[in-house]
């Protein structure tokens, strides 16, 4: 805890620290990386698509779909049907304008050597049929695109939790707190755009496709025309463009340090008021506020302008066919159809627009999700699979412990503990207590030395063994949003027996059904029913459920009050006396069954032996003090 928010100051007091994966984003809008403000100035391209943004698409639609992404390659097919389909009605709803304008009663349609006559009611027959099976496709490309979307973001919150639990312990330490919050919100959302960018992709271009071809065999002119207006104007308004996803990959970035920033303030609210630090963080605040807001304020400008631009370029491309054919007398309707297969495509090209945008800035948040994810996994625990029946023997062979941050929190320990025995440790603050009892707990690994448990070495046994062997109870008792009942068994199975006997070795169980609804009372942040007490008492059941061979005891009672610590203290001389017991803690009752100690100081053991011979007078304070400093 302690750790946590002075790691979360450390951000606080020097806002240029570098903050997650992305460290470094903190650039101002002139400040741009060479290699993006270069990225956009070697070729034209269409809408800003680069192949390696597609690269990059692919890429995180298998991350966050896994096998499942397989279904996406059902989208150009459908894409294919639906872009016939669309194109078969606008040439037809065209014919039938015609028929109304000249006034005829029927048209005579040739394709491939074949030729048809239909009059207006089979045209508009057929028109009307099309919309139902246009709609029909578009319904079933939609649930494609939503199920898959929302797929995304449910397997990358998935991989999220599966990552995290799975993790060590000294690697989770080490994250800032609220993160998996943010990343499992912000970051796990963002997860849909791939798969939505994509999809829109996919029907835009082969939309863009097929009418490229219809027009060029309408009328090539018209299609040659269009065809260099749109590389003239997406070549005009290519400085815009690079612009705008500049200013989307800086907002993003930036918009991601504010969050964490905005959080770690949240965290550090009653510092920040006791020590008059708060203006200076909300202008702090402010400030990062702003600069997005000024990002933004481009991306969001050109967003409009753009499209506006295209459009009306492209209009009066349309004026200057029409202009010709008037001219040189050209066929109208052939004409006609292909300008207004042209404008429609406008929208298309807007919507892979749109959609690149949108990657690019959820790119920052996708990476940092990602990097996560793999950092996580990467700090996965190391176990065995050798079964522990029962722990007879602990054993620390010149143990080192080294925190990631380079500080040395124990030195060359050795240690030998044997069941029945109870061991206290004791000594100053900041002395190696708790990451003793970590390591013995298996929670932490030592740097170097060896930890052997009988003989063999702690990552050999399996986990799920181990855990029922070793149990540890610390200060601050957290229980979860639950009954008392869910507390002890904690998602173990145990039946209603257990959990009443693991509740009366502890000491618990009157307190528990002096409560009105029992075992079924909610405990947990936000439900005040029971006391400091009472509620470390509820934790110690939680640990002795499995009935352990090892517990550690973290100073329980340092929080406590003396009836409270009291009340702990007497559930603990029931336990077993087959059990390894480490008590670290200031209160001298809690350490009168110990029958040896030792004394940790700066990492290293110091004294060992009696109380006598680790002065443990000079240490410990009588009972009727409050507890330690
Ligand atoms: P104690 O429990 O005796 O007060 P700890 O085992 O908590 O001592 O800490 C021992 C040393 O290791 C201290 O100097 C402390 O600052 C450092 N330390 C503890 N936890 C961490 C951590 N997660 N990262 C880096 N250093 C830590
Ligand atoms: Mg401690």
């Amino acid at each position: 805890m302690i750790r946590d928010s002075a790691a979360a100051r450390r951000d606080v007091l020097s806002p240029d620290a570098k903050v997650g994966p992305e460290a470094g984003v903190r650039r101002s809008h002139a400040d741009v990386k060479p290699s993006e403000a270069g990225r956009g100035t070697s070729r034209a391209r269409l809408a800003n698509v680069t192949p390696r943004m597609l690269r990059d698409i692919w890429m995180y639609t298998g991350r966050f779909l896994g096998l499942r992404r397989r279904r996406l390659l059902l989208e150009p097919p459908l894409a294919l049907l639906i872009a016939i389909i669309e194109t078969l009605q606008l040439l037809l709803v065209l014919r039938l304008l015609l028929l109304l304008v000249g006034g005829e009663a029927s048209v005579k349609i040739s394709f491939a050597g074949l030729s048809v006559e239909a009059g207006f009611i089979s045209l508009a027959s057929v028109a009307g049929a099309l919309t139902f099976v246009n709609l029909g496709f578009r319904v079933l490309e939609s649930r494609l695109v939503g199920g898959l979307a929302a797929e995304a973001t449910s397997h990358a919150r998935n991989m999220l939790f599966e990552s995290y639990f799975a993790a060590d312990w000294q690697q989770l330490q080490s994250e800032r707190l609220g993160r998996l919050q943010q990343l499992l919100g912000v970051n796990a959302q963002q997860a849909t755009t791939p798969v939505i960018t994509f999809c829109t992709m996919s029907l835009a271009c082969i939309t863009l496709a097929l009418y490229g071809i219809v027009i060029a065999v309408m009328a090539p002119v018209v299609g040659l025309t269009f065809l260099a207006l749109a590389i003239g104007v997406t070549l005009l308004l290519r400085p815009l463009r690079g612009k705008s996803k500049r200013g989307a990959r800086q907002a993003s970035a930036s918009l991601r340090e504010l969050q964490v920033t905005a959080t770690t303030y949240a965290q550090l609210n009653r510092e920040l008021h006791v020590f008059a630090a708060h203006h200076a963080a909300t202008r702090h605040l402010e400030q990062l506020n702003g600069t997005i807001s000024e990002q933004f304020r481009q991306v969001r400008t050109n967003a409009r302008l753009i499209p506006a631009l295209f459009q009306q370029m492209l209009l009066s491309g349309v004026l200057f066919i029409v202009f010709v054919s008037w001219v040189l007398d050209l066929d109208a309707s052939a004409l006609g159809a292909a300008a207004v297969l042209a404008l429609r495509s406008m929208s298309y090209v807007q919507q892979v627009n749109t959609a690149t945008l949108q990657f690019i800035e959820a790119k920052p948040f996708l990476s940092e999700l990602t990097h996560a994810i793999d950092t996580q996994r990467s700090a996965r625990r190391r176990t065995g699979d050798e079964p522990l029946a029962h722990v007879d023997e602990l054993q620390l062979d010149g143990v080192t412990f080294t925190y990631a941050d380079g500080r040395e929190a124990l030195r060359t320990v050795s240690l030998r503990l044997r069941r029945g025995e109870w061991i206290g440790v004791i000594g100053p603050s900041g002395g190696g207590k708790t990451t003793l009892a970590n390591l013995l707990v298996g929670l932490l690994t030592p740097t170097s030395g060896s930890y052997l448990v009988n003989a063999r070495p702690a990552t050999d046994y399996r986990s799920s063994d181990w855990k029922s062997r070793f149990a540890i109870l610390s200060q601050e008792p957290v229980l979860l949003r639950a009954t008392v009942a869910e507390n002890i068994e904690f998602h173990r199975s145990a039946d209603a027996n257990a959990v009443r006997g693991a509740a009366e070795r502890a000491s618990v169980l009157d307190d528990i059904t002096r409560q009105p609804y029992g075992f079924e009372t909610l405990v947990g942040d936000g439900f005040g029913a029971l006391s400091g007490g009472q509620r470390q008492r509820v934790a110690l059941a939680r640990a002795l459920l499995t009935d352990p061979d090892v517990l550690i005891l973290d100073e329980p009672t340092s929080a406590l009050d003396l009836v409270n610590s009291s009340a702990v203290e007497a559930a603990l001389q029931k336990l077993s006396s087959d059990t390894i017991v480490v008590v670290v803690s200031h209160r001298r009752n809690l350490l009168s069954r110990c029958n040896r100690f030792i004394r940790l100081e700066q990492g290293v053991v110091v004294a060992e032996g009696s109380a006598l011979q680790v002065g443990l007078d000079e240490l410990v304070g009588g009972d009727e003090e409050a507890g330690p400093a």
